[in-house]
């Protein structure tokens, strides 16, 4: 019968989330039980929420950025007990066998492909739900460990915002004697320049205008430009090897592209609605690339977890009720979010 708990959920594109209940299934041998004690709150579930991406399946319950403590688990389960912490990210589950997915990079999967934590079908052929809710049921092979340093509200963001900029950097090579430019200091943006500087890269942030410079530096990055002002694409031209783009909204790319040295690459981290074009001559000239990244497969999600304990990355987050999510999507549409919203799960724990 599974167990049923209270969740945050919108009806429809336009209508606000509001609480709800939903039932998770019962616990299989290979599943691990948690009760969810922080969700954050990614871009990515406003979009889907909102329907911009065009295939949500409503009522939908948000959240992909999940932390809390093991509460019961499957007869075969092996890596976690009761008590233990631990977190989910963007996706439950995948095919296991195709090469993606044996190379670690679930995410890519080609067989079933990967399972989305919400707006998708589980094996057990029921649709998934998110962490805006009080507990969640998920597979020991897609569940993630959160290290004794790292707090459970801290650790939430990681889960998509962390690995989300931690691979591509990784991919990338960032580190001592590489240029990197993050686009956007929101959600993502905030931890690319904080993982960045931990790996050694020299970083700069390009924001819409100056408001955040002082969190910017503060965060640690090298230096702070505003794109709204036509002076900084004349001198930043050809400076950087690698620009992660985490704005969820069309932007200039032509424009940006300028700014990367010869085989410099753009990654694009953002999902905007609508498609953007790039002139060819921009890519040209330079032997320029722009290329994507999404999420990151289990094993290195690990790995950034454990890293972040080690160098001491955290997020800076603003911790909010559930009754407070519409208000926070309208702050993070407004790019006035510092800089992740991270839900108290509490009051919708059984
Ligand atoms: P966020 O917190 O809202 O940050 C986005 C930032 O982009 C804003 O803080 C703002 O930074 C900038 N921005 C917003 N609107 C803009 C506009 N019209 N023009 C220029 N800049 C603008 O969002 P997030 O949670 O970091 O997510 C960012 C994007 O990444 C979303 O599209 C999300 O869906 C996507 N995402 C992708 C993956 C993946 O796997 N690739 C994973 C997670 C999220 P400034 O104020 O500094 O300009
Ligand atoms: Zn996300
Ligand atoms: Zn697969």
């Amino acid at each position: 019968m599974g167990i049923t708990v209270s969740a945050y959920a919108a009806t429809s594109a336009t209508a606000p989330l509001t609480e709800t209940t939903i039932t998770r299934r019962e616990v299989g041998p290979h599943d691990v039980a948690f009760d969810i004690h922080f969700s954050g709150i990614c871009h990515s579930d406003i979009h889907t929420v909102k329907g911009e991406w065009g295939r949500t399946q409503y009522p939908i319950v948000p959240g992909h950025e999940i932390a809390g403590v093991v509460t019961e688990v499957g007869a075969e389960v092996t890596k976690y007990k009761v008590g233990d912490r631990v977190g989910v990210g963007c996706f439950v589950d995948s095919c296991r066998e195709c090469d993606n997915c044996r190379a670690g990079i679930e995410q890519y999967c080609t067989g079933s492909g990967m399972v989305g934590t919400y707006n998708a079908v589980g094996r057990d052929g029921e649709r998934t739900q998110g962490g805006y809710s009080g507990a969640i049921v998920v597979d020991e092979n897609y569940v993630l460990r959160i290290p004794d340093a790292l707090p459970l509200d801290a650790a939430a963001p990681l889960l998509c915002a962390g690995i989300t900029t931690y691979s591509p950097l990784r991919h990338w090579n960032a580190g001592p004697g590489s240029r990197v430019a993050v686009i956007g200091l929101g959600g993502l943006g905030h931890l690319a320049v904080k993982l960045a500087k931990a790996m050694g890269a020299e970083v700069t942030v390009l924001s819409q205008s100056l408001k955040k410079m002082e969190d910017g530096l503060r965060l640690g990055a090298d230096a702070y430009y505003a794109t709204s002002d036509p002076d900084t694409f004349a001198e930043l031209k050809g400076t950087f090897d690698l620009i992660l783009n985490t704005v969820s909204a069309n932007i200039d790319l032509a424009a940006i592209l300028s700014l990367l040295r010869v085989d410099g690459t753009v990654v694009e981290l953002g999902m905007p609605e609508h498609p953007m074009s790039v002139p060819a001559g921009a890519l040209i000239g330079g032997r320029r690339s722009i290329s994507g990244s999404l999420i990151g497969g289990i094993a290195e999600t690990q790995e950034m977890l454990d890293f972040c304990a080690e160098h001491g990355v955290r997020p800076e987050i603003e911790i909010i009720e559930p009754t407070y999510i519409n208000e926070a999507y309208e702050r993070v549409v407004a790019s006035d979010v510092r800089y992740r919203f991270v839900i108290d799960t509490a009051g919708l724990r059984n």
